[in-house]
């Protein structure tokens, strides 16, 4: 049965066949072959034993002048050699453009790290039950825009691309107007450490009493806590009595979890205490996977390695070849040296 790496590495021997073919195939461009009657007039390859004349007693062609094949050996003419390579190089052109680009691709990839980048952004919105809380709606937003100089609501078609972990940022907004914002980063290499402080809001002007006051989840299972403690730390009812909080905690959370994990489909789910807060909530995500990034470049060098391997290989083909000797049967002084 055939699986997929047979077919691949069927493909592979293939390839290789047909290498070593082109290989016997070049070798024997650049040697030729012996001549089968020596001495040879190099013009029609007529056999000149026996014969005294510096003609060719066949053709006529002056053999003083162009001397006679005898030791060297016989190649195709230059312009059948230069075809036949040129055919070589068309025909591997695409095979070899198949291996090289992944090839690069993934060395660009164990070289700088970067497999692929996410392109796009995660926008969640929560509105909230007004007589249950004091802010109103709750916007949370993935990568956080300030970081990357864009403002969310320009043209979703705009894309820039980033890896994660970004952070994230949490905008609550009050019945009032008021705004507080949010930003939750990865304090550790490892990403499980976030901290969360308040910034100054990226819309609207800042609220009273405004102060970073960082705190630091020293788990993934203390960002529920933590969050919304932070958060709730800004407020003025008593902690834990305002769900929303909490509830920017859990869609802060739902995003955090999803962009470690790679993944970018989201299920919303509240929990109990939350659920009777939440009017409305959604998520919407335009964020892609862009795995392209490292082989911008893997063409232009495909092709450039390409030509130059195949003209390199052009020139030994054409380069002068087939040598011929001396011939001067009809001097009497065989010292002299032969005319150029
Ligand atoms: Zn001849």
């Amino acid at each position: 049965m055939n699986t997929g790496p047979d077919i691949v590495a069927s493909g592979y021997v293939v390839m290789g066949l047909i290498s070593l073919a082109m290989a016997f195939v070049l070798a024997f461009l650049v040697r030729g072959r012996r001549h089968r009657v020596t001495p040879a007039c190099p013009r029609c390859r007529y056999c000149l034993t026996g014969t005294a004349s510096t003609t060719c007693p066949e053709c006529g062609h002056d053999l003083s002048e162009s001397g006679v094949y005898l030791h060297g050996r016989n190649r195709w003419p230059r312009l059948i050699r230069a075809i036949i390579v040129i055919a070589m190089a068309l025909l591997v052109l695409l095979p070899y453009r198949y291996v090289t680009l992944s090839y690069w691709d993934s060395w660009a990839t164990n070289m700088f790290g970067v497999p692929a980048s996410w392109a796009g952004s995660v926008t969640g919105n929560v509105m909230l039950n007004p007589d249950r809380c004091r802010d109103s709606q709750i916007t949370v937003i993935y990568p956080d825009p300030a970081q990357h100089g864009f403002l969310p609501a320009t043209s979703p078609g705009d894309l820039y691309y980033w890896n994660p972990p970004e952070p994230v940022r949490v905008m609550m907004v009050q019945a009032d107007g008021n705004r507080r914002d949010y930003v939750i980063e990865s304090v550790s290499s490892d990403h499980q450490r976030w901290e969360i402080r308040r910034v100054q809001p990226m819309v609207g002007p800042a609220g009273p009493a405004f102060s970073a006051d960082p705190a630091v989840a020293e788990r993934p299972e203390d960002f529920y806590r933590v969050i919304g403690e932070r958060i709730d730390r800004d407020g003025d009812t008593a902690p834990g009595e305002d769900p929303g909080p909490r509830v920017a905690a859990t869609f802060a959370q739902i995003i955090i979890e999803s962009m470690l994990a790679e993944d970018m489909t989201f299920t919303l789910s509240w929990r109990p205490s939350e659920s009777g807060a939440v009017a409305h909530s959604s998520i919407n995500s335009a964020a892609s996977r862009s795995t392209n990034r490292p082989s911008t470049q893997g063409p232009w060098i495909m092709l450039a390695s390409w030509f130059l391997f195949w003209l390199i290989v052009l020139l030994i083909v054409i380069a002068p070849g087939s040598p011929t000797d001396p011939w001067e049967p009809a001097l009497a002084d065989p010292g002299t040296d032969s005319d150029d």
